[in-house]
């Protein structure tokens, strides 16, 4: 997924400056806060905060770190159970693991590729003790059902929003529904410092621990606001604060959120109106968007009819300088997956769209005639190697 690349290839993502960026970095510089929580933090969690309606925003250094600051403050320890879907990226499961807990793999739904909130309840155990639903493309998860259900098993909900900052589901951003959220800023993310990420805290009684424990267990934060006279090691905990160099980075790239968000969409539209008949017309899955749910167009897929489409298409685009991408290895047929009880079978949706799924190259400067390039080659792919794949003969899969 590298982003370097030569004139005329088209990568699967670059990151963009939103403009003021480099601005700020030598305001971080002046200033001679470049340690973490300085003025430009402040300002992130702030924005976040506003912009989101939660109780509290705290910077780390990735979601990676925001996931196990969210496991830290459940207490997950061993025996314990987490739920999420296989279809994710690792770190979802492993900042549990990391504490001992046992994963239990959630298949995924056919439309939205999201956890299949109609499996969820028979998963549930008396050692379970989170619920961790991914926004898959920023696309909202069943919320409404998930909060029910975890509600009424008393089982708290973390969301893994990595893709979906400013993405709603009913209205109500991703972020706000569980006890608390993880955000991703890596450079594949549509906002962005390169590494970072924030937890986002929607239950007030959990700030205060959050505070001490992304502060190495001390209580640093009671100190800086004048609430105790020297601080000192009163918990559990690690060092989560990214740089005030980032966050001035992060700040430029959080305040173009409407220009970024922007960009974003139209590449995602104009993929979809150029690629609907196409798709249709050859057995093609697009994207699924419920309509309760606004996206922030994190990324944009095909389902194609096998595996061996998928790899003909991703083929095809590379012959022609341009990268796409396939999306997760079922995380329960990973090694450390089978280590945890997975096997071939036990989620059949993640299995059989992983081995389907195509990403196409997406990133807020992606122009107009790199886009076109993308769809012709898309558009094309059926008189290339197709037809020998049996590429006609598939059957609409996704619908
Ligand atoms: C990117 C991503 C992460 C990890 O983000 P980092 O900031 O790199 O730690 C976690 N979960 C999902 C679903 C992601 O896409």
């Amino acid at each position: 997924m590298s982003h370097i690349s030569l004139p005329g290839d088209i990568p699967f993502n670059r990151p963009a400056l939103a403009g003021r960026e480099m601005d700020y970095m030598a305001q971080a510089l002046e200033q001679m806060h470049i340690s973490g929580d300085g003025p430009f933090s402040r300002r992130c969690h702030v924005c976040l905060e506003n912009a989101l309606g939660v109780k509290r925003a705290l910077l780390t250094t990735s979601c990676t770190h925001a996931l196990e600051l969210a496991a830290l403050l459940l207490n997950i320890a061993p025996g314990d159970e987490v739920i999420a879907p296989s279809f994710t990226f690792v770190c979802t499961v492993n900042a549990f693991v990391m504490r001992g807990a046992r994963p239990v793999f959630c298949d995924i739904r056919r439309d939205t590729l999201n956890m299949d909130e109609r499996l969820l309840e028979k998963l549930i155990t008396p050692q379970t003790r989170a619920i961790i639903p991914v926004h898959y493309a920023g696309v909202g998860c069943e919320m409404d059902k998930i909060m029910n259900m975890a509600a009424a098993y008393s089982v708290p909900v973390v969301e893994d929003n990595a893709h979906g900052l400013f993405g709603r589901y009913r209205g109500r951003y991703l972020g706000t529904f569980g006890i608390m959220a993880a955000q991703s800023f890596h450079e594949t993310k549509n906002f962005s410092c390169g590494e970072g990420g924030a937890l986002l805290i929607n239950d007030p009684a959990l700030v205060e621990r959050a505070e001490i424990l992304r502060e190495k267990g001390t209580d640093r934060s009671r100190f800086f606001r004048g609430q105790v006279d020297k601080y000192t090691w009163v918990d559990l905990g690690s060092s989560y604060l990214p740089s005030d160099l980032l966050a001035a980075f992060l700040l430029a790239q959080l305040e173009q959120r409407e220009v970024i968000l922007g960009k974003r969409q139209a590449i995602w539209r104009r993929y979809h109106r150029e690629l609907d008949d196409w798709a249709r017309d050859h057995g093609v899955g697009l994207p699924t968007v419920p309509p309760h749910c606004d996206h922030p167009a994190h990324m944009f897929h095909l389902i194609m009819p096998d595996v061996r489409a998928r790899d003909a298409l991703l083929a095809a685009l590379r012959a022609e300088r341009i990268l796409g991408v396939f999306h997760y290895q079922p995380l329960h047929l990973a090694p450390m997956g089978l280590k945890f009880g997975g096997r071939p079978g036990m989620c059949p949706v993640t299995e059989d769209i992983s081995d389907r799924l195509v990403r196409l190259p997406f990133y807020n400067d992606l122009n107009a005639s790199d886009q076109d390039r993308v769809v012709r080659v898309v558009r094309s792919f059926r008189s290339a190697a197709v037809c020998r794949n049996g590429f006609d003969k598939a059957k609409p899969s996704n619908h």
